[in-house]
């Protein structure tokens, strides 16, 4: 609970009654004295891929979303209530470029938390190896504005705003 952002020190009212009796119980938690409902602050599970040609450059997009629009990212993004974080980067690859996954093998995890609409959001990234049907005919849809096969040890660190992202890409060049 260490920034004005952080959802503890944000949110002001119960979302079921409306109390204003709604103090932080615990390190992640609060409990309206009015209904009594337990509302805890998790962090959501969020997926990435990392897939390589055959020369060895790993694909990259361009954000077309905020936050950070215009920056580097891996193809990726929140897993859906009731997904498997595998269903969710199926989804998301084929959502963002079209691409029809043929391997998945689950590679690291690291946490991030960014500041969306003025609170903080924390996720717990999920990084997968992924193995494409085709690489042919990609194309950038959905939140993504395009994309870019790189040198993973060429990458311009600094054009990856999410340290998750950046951990994923320097793991992978070990
Ligand atoms: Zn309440």
């Amino acid at each position: 609970m260490n920034s004005a952002t952080h959802p503890l020190n944000v949110f002001k009212y119960c979302p079921r009654c409306g109390s204003s009796d709604f103090p932080v119980s615990g390190p992640r938690s609060f409990r309206c004295g009015n209904c009594g409902l337990n509302y805890y602050i998790n962090a959501a599970a969020a997926v990435a891929a990392l897939i390589f040609d055959e020369t060895g450059k790993l694909l990259l997009t361009r954000r077309a979303v905020d936050p950070d629009r215009g920056k580097l990212d891996l193809p990726g993004g929140f897993v859906d209530p009731g997904e498997t974080a595998e269903q969710a980067v199926c989804r998301e690859l084929k959502e963002e470029l079209g691409i029809e996954v043929k391997k998945l093998t689950f590679f690291t995890s690291h946490a991030n938390e960014y500041l969306f609409s003025g609170l903080t959001v924390f996720t717990t990234d999920l990084a997968f190896r992924a193995e494409a049907v085709s690489l042919d005919n990609l194309c950038a849809c959905d939140d993504i504005s395009g994309f870019e096969w790189v040198d993973p040890r060429e990458v311009d660190l600094s054009e990856i705003p999410a340290p998750s992202i950046r951990f994923f890409v320097e793991e992978a060049c070990k």
